[in-house]
Formats: C-alpha cells, sequence, structure tokens
C-alpha cells in the first residue's frame, strides 16, 4: 500500500520532566476476579499524604502550559469513593490547577454506580470509564465477582443508566483467544445499550495461536464494515480498534504524542506511592518489579531509568513497511507477552498487521462513499467530542 510517513521518533522525545499522564492505584482491593487481571488484590489504599505527594510531585514535573491527564485506577477505584472525593479535592486546590488544563478520569469495572457518583464526577467535569467484555456469555465468564457469580446483570444496568448522564461514556471490552469470535456480538450488544465509544483491547497475556492470528483479517474485516454501515447511516460510533488505526494511518505513522511515553511523560503510582512507568506495569506493586522508586521518600529517580519504550528490536521491523504504523513500541505490552519491553510477540505482530490493512481498506472505502474523513487526522468527531468537553 501506498501511504505517507511521518518521520518523527520518539526516543528524541522522552524527557522526565515533561509529565501528561499519571495514574493513581486509590486501592489494590476489587470485588471482581476477573480471569486476565494483573493486580494483586489486597488491602491497600492510597492515603491522604501520599495522595499530596502524588499530585505535587506530578504537577512540579507538567510543563506550564501542557495538558496534565489524572486516572483513578485499581483496584475497582469506586471502593473508595469517599477517598476519591478528597484527592480530587487535593487536586483542585493545587496552586497549579486548572481545569483548562486538567482533565480527570475514573476508570471503573461498572459494578459500582449511584446518583452521588455521577453528581459528583459531573460537577467535576470527571470522564468516566467503564469496563465490559460483552453479552452475558462473556461478561459473566470474564468478569465474575469474588464469590464466583456474574456481573453482567449490574453491570449492564449501570451502563444503561451511567449512559443518560454520559452520553459518550467510553467501555472498554477485553477480548482473549477465546472470545475473539464473539468481537462483533460484543460490538453489537454495546451499541444496543446506547453505547457509542468503544474501545477493544486484546487480552495481552493471552494464550493467543496461529489458527487465532489467521482469524484476525477476516474477524476484524467485519468490524470494519459494521464500523462503515454505522456511518452511512449517519451514525457513527467510535470502535478504537478502526478508529484509532485510521487516524494514524491519515497522519503518515505515529508521531512522538501518538506513542507512550511510559517511565517519561507517563507515570502510575502505587498505594504506597512507588513509581511505575505505566498502569499496566504495577502488578503486584511490591517496589521491585518495574518499579522506579518512590515518590515519599524521594527515591525515583526517572532520567536514569532504563524502561522507557523505543521501536522493537525484532530483527522484522527494521525491514517491515508497516514499522511506522505499527503499536511494535508498546513497552508493556510487549512485556507482558514476551518478557522484554522492546521484543514483540508474534501475536501482536499478526494483530498489528491485520489491523492496519483493514484500517487501510476501510479509508479506501469511505473514500468510494465520499465521507468525509478530515475528522480523523485529529481524532474522530466522537472523539473531539469528548475531549472537548467531557464525556457529557
Ligand atoms: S475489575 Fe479490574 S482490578 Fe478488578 S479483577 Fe477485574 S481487571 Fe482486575
Ligand atoms: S507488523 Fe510485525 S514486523 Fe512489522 S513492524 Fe509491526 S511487529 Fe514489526
Amino acid at each position: 500500500m501506498t501511504i505517507k510517513k511521518n518521520k518523527s521518533s520518539a526516543s528524541s522525545f522522552f524527557n522526565p520532566k515533561q509529565i501528561t499522564k499519571c495514574t493513581l492505584f486509590v486501592t489494590h482491593e476489587c470485588n471482581l476476579r476477573c480471569q486476565y487481571c494483573y493486580i494483586e488484590k489486597k488491602n491497600a489504599v492510597m492515603s491522604l499524604d501520599v495522595a499530596q505527594k502524588v499530585v505535587d510531585f506530578v504537577f512540579q514535573k507538567n510543563p506550564k502550559d501542557w495538558k496534565l491527564e489524572i486516572g483513578f485506577f485499581g483496584g475497582e477505584p469506586l471502593l473508595e469513593f469517599e477517598r476519591i472525593k478528597l484527592i480530587v479535592e487535593l487536586i483542585k486546590n493545587h496552586s497549579a490547577y486548572s481545569s483548562s488544563k486538567v482533565s480527570i478520569s475514573i476508570n471503573s469495572n461498572g459494578t459500582i454506580f449511584n446518583k452521588e457518583i455521577s453528581d459528583f464526577m459531573l460537577s467535576n467535569d470527571i470522564v468516566f470509564c467503564v469496563s465490559c467484555d460483552g453479552p452475558q456469555k462473556m461478561q459473566d465468564v470474564t468478569r465474575k465477582y469474588k464469590n464466583g457469580q456474574g456481573s453482567s446483570a449490574t453491570v449492564e444496568k449501570n451502563i444503561q443508566e451511567a449512559l443518560l448522564y454520559f452520553p459518550f461514556l467510553p467501555v472498554n471490552a477485553v477480548y482473549s483467544d477465546q472470545t475473539l469470535q464473539y468481537l462483533p456480538q460484543t460490538v453489537d450488544y454495546l451499541v444496543n445499550l446506547g453505547v457509542k465509544n468503544i474501545y477493544l483491547n486484546p487480552d495481552i497475556s493471552a494464550k493467543w495461536t496461529q489458527s487465532n492470528a489467521e482469524q484476525f483479517p477476516e474477524i476484524y474485516g467485519v468490524l470494519a464494515e459494521t464500523y462503515i454501515q454505522f456511518y452511512l447511516q449517519g451514525k457513527p460510533k467510535f470502535i478504537s480498534l478502526i478508529d484509532n488505526k485510521m487516524s494514524i494511518i491519515l497522519r503518515g505513522g505515529y508521531g512522538p504524542f501518538d506513542r507512550c511515553r511510559m517511565g517519561s511523560g507517563e507515570l502510575a503510582f502505587g498505594t504506597t506511592g512507588n513509581v511505575y512507568p505505566c498502569e499496566r506495569l504495577v502488578g503486584f506493586d511490591d517496589g521491585k518489579t518495574n518499579c522506579m522508586g518512590n515518590v515519599v521518600d524521594g527515591t525515583i529517580k526517572p532520567a536514569s531509568c532504563k524502561i522507557v519504550p523505543s521501536a522493537a528490536t525484532n530483527t522484522e521491523c527494521s525491514q517491515c513497511g508497516f514499522s511506522e504504523y505499527c503499536m511494535n513500541w508498546c513497552g508493556c505490552t510487549n512485556y507482558h507477552s514476551t518478557g522484554s519491553y522492546d521484543m514483540v510477540s508474534a501475536f501482536m505482530c499478526a494483530h498489528e498487521r491485520a489491523m492496519i490493512n483493514v484500517a487501510y481498506q476501510t479509508i479506501q472505502r469511505m473514500n468510494g462513499y465520499g465521507v468525509d474523513l478530515s475528522h480523523h487526522v485529529q481524532g474522530t468527531p466522537l472523539v473531539n467530542v469528548v475531549t472537548n468537553f467531557g464525556n457529557r
């Protein structure tokens, strides 16, 4: 295929002083036991003293005129709703805070939602994100409560209620080698609930096989067809796998800000202030594995951290025509699938090849239908709405 290339390099851009994204683990406890969870469940919560240190550190390292994303994560963060309220107050009381600079989000498993929570999020312009793996036959297998019961009925009800307050509610669905074939059903299910903003994420630690890899083009092709039909009906939906790759192709490849800057521009903070390069690398929060130091005792040394993403070291990548459009640089995906930050797995390579091809064909087909794709250069119309106005 002939597509223009973006020559920007991420590696020249790393600067530990330029934090634009951080994730706070307010708790390691969770009421679910999802099949693929990589977080250890334990009775550990972030104290307000630790939160204050994290907030001070992050504002200090965030350049004055740059945006700052602060996310609450866990465990299930809404188990600690009262604590989140106080931490949001700490953030808003910081001298460097301004509403145009800082965006706050909460990533929830969707089992906890009520009017008080939605009122708080709306009045504080907090972006609410929920996880749901699809219809009952998937959700009740992959995302069970501690006692083994399925969470589908509660999460479905909460998503429907949340959509009344947050029409652009982002919903994350994880798919694995076992559920790949049902991905189109997951999208249909979420759309029927009224979800417009759908994020599809492969379980990177699943046991992906060659046979799965051979299914990617067909299944992603079905998603693309659904995506195109929504557009032609005048009811576009954001489907992350398709939209994100289309944007990257139209922009000529991943630029510095498209690539993750884990360990330098992006950090995650455990409950005791341990610092990690990415929320997907907190895991047990033992202060050792993947840990860059601790913000409370001041041992953090991001400048000397070796954990930065770089182009993959696989020999195939250096000669691959897809390399500018491929997420082979995603250090945490590589780590979870191969044990090395810069080694891509066969699964990821097959997934990326299929996605790039499907997104390219989608662009061509939409061009053929006369659909204006100019919004996709910066993100889709839906993404622009979410970015500019929160998810209301
Ligand atoms: S809801 Fe999140 S933290 Fe809880 S078990 Fe599932 S993946 Fe893990
Ligand atoms: S498609 Fe595969 S070979 Fe090509 S850059 Fe990506 S991971 Fe490397």
